[in-house]
C-alpha cells in the first residue's frame, strides 16, 4: 500500500500515533494522576467509531501503528471491540497497548482474540507494600496475575515500564534485571520526566539511564548492549543467558528527539505532536462537525509542521508540561 510520508519541519516522519482512550484510571500514583481530578464525561472522550475515522485518516498520511493508552486503557469498557477494529484497517501493521495490569488477567484472553499481539505493563516495584504507597491501591497481586497472563497467552513481548525514582525504588534496579534471567520479557527503565504543573517531581529525584546501567553492571557480571529488533527509544542490554532483556529510556538525560516519530491523542480528543509540549490541536471538534476526512488531515499536518525539533527540557530544568501524565496518555 502506498503511503505518502507525514514530514514534520525537521527531516522527520511521522508514523506512530498513541490514542488515550480514557483519562480514568484504576490506580493513583502520585507522580502521574493529578491530586484533585475528576474525570471527563463519557460525551468529552472521543468515541470508539471517532477513533477509527480518525485512524483511518491518519492511515492515509502514512501512519501504521497505534498504541492505545490512559488514564487505564482496560477500564473502558469493550476495548477488545476497538482493538478488532484497528486490526481490520488496512495499513495498520502494530498494534499495541500500555496498561497497569490490574485488569490483565482477565481481559488478556478477549485483548488477544481480538489481534493484540504485545504490551506494555507499567510496573514500579516488586515489594507489594511499596506498590500500594506509589499506587494508592493494594492491587499489587493483580498486576503479577496479568504479567503472568499475558505470558502464558504468548504476548511477545511483554514489556514491564518501571519509572525510576531516586529514594522511591531505585533500590529494586538489581530485582527487575534479575527478572530477565527467568522470563523472557524486556524490562525497561525509563528516566523520570517533569510532567504535570503541580508534580512532585524535582531534578534530584532523576536516575539517569546512565546511572541505572552502570549500577546494574557493577553488581552483576556480563551485561552486554544488543541491538533493537523493532527499533524504538530504548537502549537495550542483556545479561548473558538471558531469555529477557533489559532497556533504558533516557528521555531526560540523552533524548532521542531527532528520531521521534509520533504524535499523541488525548482521552477527549485533543492532538499532540510532542508529549512534553503543551500545544495542542482540537482533533475533536473537527470530527464533531461533520468529520471531513480532509479537515481532519489539514489539522493533523497542522500539528506534525509544529513539532519542535526538542523537547527542550534540560534535566535541570524547571519547566513542566501542565497536564499529568494521566491526562495525556504515556
Ligand atoms: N495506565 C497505563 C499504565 O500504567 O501503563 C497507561 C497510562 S500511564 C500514564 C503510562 C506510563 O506513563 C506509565 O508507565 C507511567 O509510569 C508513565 N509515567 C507517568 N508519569 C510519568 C513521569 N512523570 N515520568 C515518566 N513516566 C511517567
Amino acid at each position: 500500500m502506498f503511503r505518502p510520508a507525514l514530514q514534520d519541519g525537521h527531516n522527520r516522519s511521522v508514523s506512530y500515533v498513541r490514542i488515550s482512550v480514557t483519562d480514568r484510571c484504576n490506580l493513583r500514583c502520585s507522580y502521574c494522576s493529578a491530586p484533585t481530578f475528576s474525570p471527563h464525561s463519557r460525551a468529552q472522550i472521543l468515541s470508539y467509531e471517532e477513533i477509527l475515522r480518525l485512524v483511518k485518516v491518519l492511515v492515509g498520511l502514512g501512519v501504521d501503528k497505534v498504541r492505545l493508552t490512559g488514564g487505564e486503557p482496560l477500564v473502558r469498557r469493550h476495548l477488545d471491540s476497538l482493538i478488532a477494529r484497528l486490526n481490520d484497517i488496512d495499513g495498520i501493521n502494530d498494534i499495541s497497548l500500555t496498561t497497569n495490569g490490574v485488569l490483565l488477567e482477565k481481559l488478556a484472553a478477549p485483548l488477544w482474540a481480538a489481534g493484540l499481539r504485545r504490551v506494555n505493563v507499567s510496573l514500579d516495584t516488586l515489594n507489594p507494600l511499596r506498590f500500594k504507597k506509589i499506587t494508592g491501591r493494594d492491587y499489587f497481586d493483580r498486576v503479577l496475575g496479568g504479567i503472568k497472563a499475558a505470558l502464558a497467552i504468548g504476548f511477545t513481548p511483554v514489556k514491564i515500564n518501571i519509572v525510576v525514582m531516586r529514594g522511591v525504588n531505585d533500590d529494586e534496579l538489581l530485582a527487575f534485571a534479575e527478572l530477565t534471567r527467568k522470563y523472557p520479557i524486556h524490562v525497561r527503565f525509563i528516566e523520570y520526566m517533569p510532567i504535570g504543573s503541580s508534580s512532585v517531581w524535582n531534578p534530584a529525584d532523576m536516575v539517569s539511564g546512565d546511572q541505572i546501567i552502570e549500577q546494574i553492571s557493577t553488581e552483576i557480571a556480563g551485561l552486554e548492549p544488543v541491538v533493537s529488533e523493532f527499533g524504538g527509544p530504548a537502549r537495550l542490554y542483556r545479561l548473558p543467558g538471558a531469555p529477557g532483556k533489559i532497556g533504558v529510556i533516557t528521555a531526560m538525560s540523552n533524548h532521542f528527539c531527532d528520531s521521534c516519530n509520533r504524535i499523541r491523542v488525548t482521552a477527549d480528543g485533543h492532538l499532540r505532536a510532542c508529549l512534553l509540549s503543551d500545544k495542542e490541536f482540537p482533533l475533536r471538534e473537527v470530527l464533531r462537525a461533520g468529520g471531513d476526512p480532509e479537515k481532519i488531515a489539514e489539522m493533523v499536518r497542522l500539528a506534525v509542521a509544529s513539532k519542535s525539533a526538542e523537547h527542550g527540557l534540560a534535566c535541570n530544568s524547571e519547566r513542566k508540561c501542565a497536564r499529568v501524565m494521566s491526562t495525556i496518555g504515556g
